[in-house]
């Protein structure tokens, strides 16, 4: 009788924590893909800032190496955090259930990315953002 109690308060108890952590795994991914998200945005945003500066600086005939360069260096990093994140996004959709791992998965905070205004601007911006899309200022 105390067996058959325990095994069932055994199998309640892997229940419960299985079914936290499915809720975990889809609350991180999730975040990180809002993360991802507003990325892809700043993207968009510094490709158009991109086509802005080299037609104006082409028009004046001031279109250097070293400004292309600077814009496509800005590229690269943000391009890097993407895929950095979509790899993340994979690597916890693929993660499967282990009973007794799950106080860890629980006790973890996984707020979706705090955003913060921007030094320059002011503009909310991703906190791990690399340069500000709005004004593209450098902030790390
Ligand atoms: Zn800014």
């Amino acid at each position: 009788m105390q067996d058959l109690f325990e095994n069932a308060k055994r199998a309640a108890n892997t229940a419960v924590e299985r079914a936290a952590w499915e809720a975990d795994k889809m609350r991180r991914a999730t975040a990180r893909q809002r993360e991802m998200d507003l990325a892809q945005r700043e993207r968009a945003t510094l490709i158009e800032q991109l086509a802005i500066v080299v037609l104006d600086l082409d028009k004046r005939g001031q279109l250097t190496q070293d400004a292309l360069k600077m814009l496509a260096q800005r590229l690269r990093i943000l391009d890097s955090d993407i895929a950095t994140g979509q790899s993340d996004i994979q690597t916890i959709r693929s993660e499967t259930f282990k009973p007794g791992t799950i106080s860890i998965q629980v006790t973890r905070t996984n707020v979706p990315e705090a955003q913060m205004p921007c030094p320059t601007c002011g503009k909310l911006i991703r906190q791990s953002a690399s340069f500000c899309p709005s004004c593209g200022a450098r902030l790390n």
